[in-house]
């Protein structure tokens, strides 16, 4: 047996044998994309979902807004400016789309960053 097949894989080989490198540099680079890919993949569903929840909670609230279920209050629950263009829902929590928090811009801002402790419903987020 010594066809075609057999002979290409024997060159092949011989081929590898004299360029070890070659094969362990490919097989690291390909490690790295495919972990890399993996990674990035989980990130992105995290940030996929993180972000589907939000724009639903989003558009929840907006037709309870349209609709008169929420009101918007005229002024902000923290500092009570009563700059009423600038006031955000803030949602403590996307999974209660009707759960929200009206604040003016900067109050949303320092709710984002941590700044300002919430207090809903008798516990502190
Ligand atoms: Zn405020
Ligand atoms: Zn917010």
């Amino acid at each position: 047996m010594n066809g075609e097949y057999e002979k290409r894989l024997e060159d092949g080989l011989k081929w590898r044998r004299k360029n070890p490198n070659y094969i362990k540099d490919y097989n690291r680079q390909y490690r790295k994309t495919a972990h890399g890919r993996k990674v990035n993949w989980k990130a992105n569903k995290k940030w996929r979902n993180k972000n589907r929840e939000k724009i639903r909670a989003t558009d929840t609230l907006r037709y309870a807004i349209m609709k008169g279920t929420v009101k918007k209050p005229n002024a902000c629950s923290i500092c009570k400016s009563k700059e009423k263009m600038l006031l955000h829902g803030h949602h403590p929590d996307y999974s209660k789309p009707l759960e929200v928090i009206w604040v003016c811009h900067k109050c949303h801002r320092k709710l984002h960053q941590g700044l300002l402790p919430l207090i809903i419903g008798g516990t502190t987020r």
